[in-house]
C-alpha cells in the first residue's frame, strides 16, 4: 500500500512544549525571498505566507530537520533549538 506524505507525518506523536517555543521567528522580516525559502523548503509545511506579507509559523508539527536552520538563521530565524528533553517528535514510520 502506498502511503501520502501527510499520511506518513500524521502517524507521528508530537509532544508540544506549550508555552515555550523552541523555534522563533521574525514575522515581519522585510526580505520576501527568505520568508519564500521556509515555506518552500520546511518539510512540515509550518510556515504560510499570509495575504499581508507576513509569516505564520507552528513549532508544534516541528521534524527537527534543522532546514529552517540552515537556511534563515540570523535573518527570519531568531532561535533554534532542539525541544527538552522528552519534548518534540516522536517518530512512527519509517
Ligand atoms: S526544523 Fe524542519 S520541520 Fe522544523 S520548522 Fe524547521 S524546516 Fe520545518
Amino acid at each position: 500500500m502506498t502511503m501520502s506524505v501527510e499520511e506518513k507525518l500524521g502517524v507521528n506523536k508530537f509532544f508540544v512544549n506549550e508555552g515555550k517555543p523552541h523555534i522563533e521567528i521574525d514575522p515581519n522580516y522585510p526580505d520576501m525571498k527568505e520568508k519564500l525559502k521556509l515555506v518552500k523548503a520546511c518539510p512540515g509545511g509550518l510556515y504560510k505566507l499570509n495575504e499581508n506579507g507576513t509569516l505564520s509559523f507552528d513549532y508544534a508539527g516541528c521534524l527537527e530537520c534543522g532546514t529552517c536552520r540552515i537556511l534563515c538563521l540570523g535573518t527570519v530565524v531568531k532561535k533554534w533549538e532542539y525541544p527538552e528533553s522528552t519534548m518534540g517528535v516522536e517518530y512512527r514510520y519509517g
